[in-house]
């Protein structure tokens, strides 16, 4: 708080000074007027050091856009104190006040998304950079070329740098009415009252400067210096009302993605007013200004689509890992079921009908009480491995239902295709040789039930799994290491046997 009554002091005596000399542009008010400058740019800079990383840079470039005026003040004292015949020190002023508008420019039209590729950075740079250039050039040519003459110059230069200024301070309102976050609101609050006053005052101390400075008109550069001290300092924070607003994403979104047009639209006019003086340079100028726009867009264009590229890739990742099976790395339930729906419906339309295998380890539960859980785990990923890479076709598909049991679907297949995929595969697991100590065959078998779609089965999987569960219950309990099919009479034969039926010591 002690800042602010400092603050206050230096602007009393500011007016007493110029007061008593009675003239605006003299050394001791200006001096006054230098210090008010340099504290608004030592709070800014203080807000630098004090906040977190992503909000750093924009405190930043509100402390150098401050000091470039501190600059510009400075050097009109130097001026008065040294004398300027040369004219260096008022060239010098004018570089002072170009400079002023690259961080202005940067910290209103920047989104400041962490991810923005550094040629967009540097790009808007450039045209920030531009546009200092610009302003210096045109200011010089008609403030002291042989345009000076001609009363309109000053008047032209004095719009345009109300345009520069508002256009400025409009978009820092349109930022602070974009911002989500309770710092960058903060922000965007100090900087639109800064360029906002800074914009009023300038445009009434250009015109009155036009009739000769009445010797309390250089208080007025005092007021957005001596205001955002208040607002950094004494404020700190932004009015309840401001606190509670909060914009839509997508508006948020949308002004920021707007933002950096500004550069390209002031660089555009000021293409468009330097024409007045040279054609060529005006029209070059202004198509630089649409070229880098493009390349601006073309570059985060790039940007967004090879992060499309890579969350495509990642989704399409997640759906495969969401489908397998975490230990043996098959298909998984719910995949099972998908698969299945689409067969059904699939041979509902075209008569095409599929057929589905339920098989199951025997005996399964005393293969993991003699070996342990471990080897169960094992033996399930050998036997799921050895299903997966029995020779079906792509269409088909191997997953595991839950347990030791695995459910295999065949598109466009009989029961008696089926049956004999069945028997390959009963054959396939005992050629593994997973040696079973408490079986009566030596070996790990699998038994399996076999169902087959007709015109009346419902596309529901359920359906289907359990007609095949069924005839698999009917496998084991005529034996094990054999095949079941679905529909046949209950006293059926048992199909395409094993190599050995599975009894002996083991308990069912
Ligand atoms: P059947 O011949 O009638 O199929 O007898 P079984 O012992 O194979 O069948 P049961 O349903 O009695 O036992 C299945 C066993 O499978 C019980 C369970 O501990 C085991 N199991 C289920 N899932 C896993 C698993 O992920 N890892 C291991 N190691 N064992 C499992
Ligand atoms: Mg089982
Ligand atoms: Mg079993």
């Amino acid at each position: 708080m002690r800042v602010v009554w400092v603050v206050v002091a230096l602007l009393v005596a500011h007016l007493v000074l110029a007061n008593r000399s009675g003239h605006a542009q003299d050394v001791w008010p200006q001096a006054a007027m230098v210090a008010v400058q340099a504290m608004a740019a030592w709070a800014a800079f203080a807000r630098y050091r004090r906040s977190p990383a992503l909000i750093r840079l924009p405190w930043l470039l509100l402390a150098l856009a401050v000091f470039m005026q501190v600059l510009w003040a400075f050097t009109n004292v130097a001026a008065l104190v040294l004398g300027d015949k040369s004219g260096y020190l008022a060239a010098m002023a004018t570089v002072c006040s170009a400079l002023y508008m690259i961080p202005c420019m940067f910290m209103v039209s920047r989104s400041f998304a962490r991810n923005e590729p550094r040629v967009v950075i540097a790009l808007d740079l450039t045209l920030s950079c531009m546009v200092a250039v610009l302003v210096y050039q045109f200011f010089t040519e008609l403030l002291s070329g042989p345009r000076a003459a001609d009363p309109s110059s000053i008047y032209v230069v004095i719009y345009m740098a109300d345009a520069v200024d508002f256009s400025l301070a409009f978009m820092a309102i349109l930022r602070l009415l974009g911002a989500r976050s309770f710092r960058w609101r903060f922000f965007y609050f100090a900087a639109s009252s800064y360029l906002l006053v800074n914009a009023i005052v300038a445009t009434i101390y250009n015109r009155v400067e036009l009739h000769g400075l009445p010797w309390w008109a250089g208080s007025l550069v005092d007021i957005p210096h001596a205001l955002l001290v208040f607002v950094l300092v004494a404020m700190r924070q932004p009015s309840r009302q401001l606190r509670a607003y909060h914009p839509s994403l997508g508006m948020s979104q949308t002004i920021a993605s707007f933002a950096p047009i500004i550069l390209s639209m002031m660089v555009v006019l000021l293409g468009i007013v330097i024409s007045r003086i040279s054609f060529v340079s005006g029209l070059v100028v202004a198509c630089a200004s649409v070229l880098f726009y493009g390349l601006r867009v073309a570059f985060i264009q790039s940007r967004n689509l090879d992060q499309q590229r890579a969350v495509d890739l990642s989704a399409l990742r997640l759906e495969q890992q969401v489908g397998r099976d975490s230990l043996t790395g098959i298909a998984n339930r719910a995949m099972l079921d998908t698969r299945l729906r689409h067969a059904l419906e699939e041979g509902q339309r075209t008569g095409s009908y599929c057929s589905v295998l339920m098989i199951d380890i025997d005996f399964f539960k005393q293969y993991n009480d003699s070996l342990g859980h471990i080897a169960g785990d094992v033996c399930l990923v050998k036997v799921a491995s050895a299903l997966s890479s029995s020779q079906l076709r792509t269409r088909d598909l191997v997953a595991r239902y839950g347990g030791e049991e695995f459910a295999v679907v065949l598109v466009d297949t009989t029961a008696e295709a089926a049956l004999e995929v069945a028997r390959r595969l009963t054959t396939t697991i005992e050629r593994l040789q997973i040696v079973h100590p408490q079986c009566a065959l030596g070996y790990v078998t699998v038994s399996i039930g076999i169902a087959t779609q007709t015109a009346e089965t419902p596309t529901d999987p359920v359906i289907l799994l359990d007609a095949a569960d069924r005839a698999l219950y009917r496998a084991k309990s005529r034996g094990r290491n054999c095949v079941d099919v679905a529909g046949l009479p209950e006293s059926g034969e048992i199909i395409g046997q094993g190599s050995a039926q599975a009894a002996g010591r083991a308990t069912p």
